[in-house]
């Protein structure tokens, strides 16, 4: 994968000039945060979505679906914490007027000394070559240590400061640590205060308080309060879960970093209800599984790690993440949690109706435990979208821009090109159109030269395309060509159907 900042921008030029992204309203100078998915990026998105619930719903017996609104009662937020907890410390810098998410700035400072022992570590093993031992070196290298004891005493004056809502040692820490903004270079900051992170608006007429709704800013409530509804309806035996798809909102202090972090965004959301006690085994379960379904993709598993969460949330006994190396570095992509009874419990007890389970085998009755997965669309298609983007220099010297999306995942699966629009071919291309169109996404093309048309169908990531020439006519053959490799071979039209839908079939 290329890295680095000219490379991100690179990938945000060709996301719009091939209409992947656009910004939301650009032509009133857009809107900040927000963005529009074009023509190649909302069928790449629905692919994605495809996948994820198919891999959800469909492969799993005891997983089904669910599609609930994003208005809810304003008491679901208050039980789940939200209207109290959902916050982000902010600080502003009093020079640039820059707003920064305070606990941001700590974690890229440590990020950094962290950096420092990484490249300490490159250099010795460098110099030492095979006789290189890195546990060694890492223990007893001084300036390793010494970085190592800073990072250590920042996290744990930081997590402290984060669980005890100590806003002021967090604004203490970020001036002892020297952390000046990166915009106006100074050490000039306000102090730390809370922001909550959700929309709201009114229902009805009235703007009275009590007609005050939020915009939800994640999908997982909306399973909570409908658990006993699909487990009754669905005659669902613990375990199971209930998986969804759909818009979450939240107003971010810093949203840069283009569809990373968005104001309104799109989650694929699973919560596995379990027998309490057993979640430790189930949140192991749906860790590794969650990691079996992105190697699945095809994209290097070497772009994937876990980190395990410093400060858990308030509903959690076990969280981790999955990171994903982006092009700025290693970020959060899928969130895996083990959220106990705190939702069903609370939901309980501000509504009053029972949440229970009565379990056959036990003779028990019990508010089920939660495991959570929780993976944000837009996340996941930035992922692919730069693993995918390649610059490649090709034998004869000239350049391509390839996206070599996973073709299971790729907007367009087949292109087809006559090699010119008389003598039949075009009547020909359309045939085979409608021999294909049916199975799977395809597109026609008759304008340009193949070699135009070809990078086109590159830069979109486009896994085949299939030229119909004068030989077409004669023997009813075709040249289909491959993304990856360039590689062209002569096929039967009738052979064409089957070499696309083997390519694009889910590989689980
Ligand atoms: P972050 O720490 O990056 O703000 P989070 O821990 O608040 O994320 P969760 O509440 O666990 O995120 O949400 C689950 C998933 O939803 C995340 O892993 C991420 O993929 C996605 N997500 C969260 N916030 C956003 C956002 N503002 N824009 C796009 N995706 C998001």
């Amino acid at each position: 994968m290329l890295k680095g900042d000219d490379v991100f921008k690179k990938i945000i030029a060709h996301a719009k000039e091939y209409g992947f992204i656009f910004q939301s309203s650009e032509i009133y100078d857009g809107l900040s945060a927000v963005y529009d998915y074009g023509q190649n990026g909302s069928a790449l998105k629905n692919n994605i979505k495809d996948y994820w619930w198919k891999s959800m719903v469909q492969f799993n017996e005891n997983i089904v679906g669910i599609d609930a609104a994003i208005f809810m009662h304003p008491t679901v937020w208050k039980a789940s914490g939200h209207v109290d907890a959902f916050n982000d410390p902010l600080i502003d810098n009093k020079d640039s007027k820059k707003r920064y998410r305070a606990d941001v700035l700590i974690e890229d400072h440590m990020a950094k000394l962290d950096d420092k022992i990484n490249k300490e570590v490159e250099k010795a093993a460098k110099r030492f070559g095979d006789s290189f031992d890195e546990a060694i070196f890492r223990q007893t290298n001084p300036r390793v240590l010494a970085n190592q004891e800073k990072i250590d005493s920042i996290r744990k004056r930081f997590v402290k400061g984060l669980e005890e809502n100590d806003l002021k040692d967090l604004k203490a820490l970020i001036e002892d640590l020297e952390i000046v903004c990166p915009v106006s270079g100074s050490k000039n900051w306000t102090d730390v205060r809370q922001f909550n992170l959700m929309f709201n608006t009114q229902m009805g007429s009235l703007s009275e308080d009590s007609n005050l709704i939020y915009l939800r800013p994640e999908t997982a409530q909306g399973i909570f309060v409908n658990y006993l509804n699909v487990q009754k309806t669905g005659r669902m035996k613990i375990p199971f879960g209930i998986a969804q798809i759909g818009k979450a909102f939240r107003n971010e202090i810093v949203a840069r970093q283009f569809i990373f972090r968005m104001r309104e965004f799109e989650q694929m959301e699973m919560q596995f209800f379990v027998r309490p006690g057993e979640e430790m085994t189930w949140y192991k379960h749906w860790k590794d599984e969650r990691m079996k379904w992105h190697h699945s993709m095809g994209m290097p598993q070497s772009l994937y790690r876990f980190h395990d969460h410093d400060k858990l949330a308030h509903y959690a006994n076990a969280a981790a993440d999955i990171e994903f190396e982006f092009p700025f570095g290693f970020k959060e992509l899928e969130g895996i949690h083990s959220r106990t009874d705190f939702d069903l419990g609370a939901h309980q007890k501000f509504s009053g109706k029972k949440l229970q389970y009565f379990d056959p085998e036990t003779n028990e009755s019990y508010v089920p435990y939660v495991v959570e997965t929780s993976i944000g669309l837009d996340r996941m298609f930035l992922a692919i979208l730069s693993q995918s983007y390649n610059e490649e220099t090709l034998e004869d010297g000239s350049q391509r821009v390839v996206l070599n999306i996973p073709p299971m995942l790729a907007p367009i699966k087949a292109a087809v090109l006559p090699l010119m629009k008389k003598d039949g071919l075009a009547e020909k291309g359309r045939e085979v159109m409608d021999l294909l169109k049916y199975d799977f996404m395809c597109t026609y093309e008759e304008k340009d030269a193949i070699g135009r048309r070809y990078r086109r169908q590159d830069a979109i990531g486009t896994p085949y395309c299939i030229t119909i020439d004068h030989q077409t006519l004669e023997d009813n053959t075709v040249t289909i060509r491959e993304r990856d490799t360039m590689q062209q071979e002569r096929i039967p039209v009738e052979k064409v159907k089957n070499v696309v839908l083997e390519k694009i079939k889910y590989k689980v």
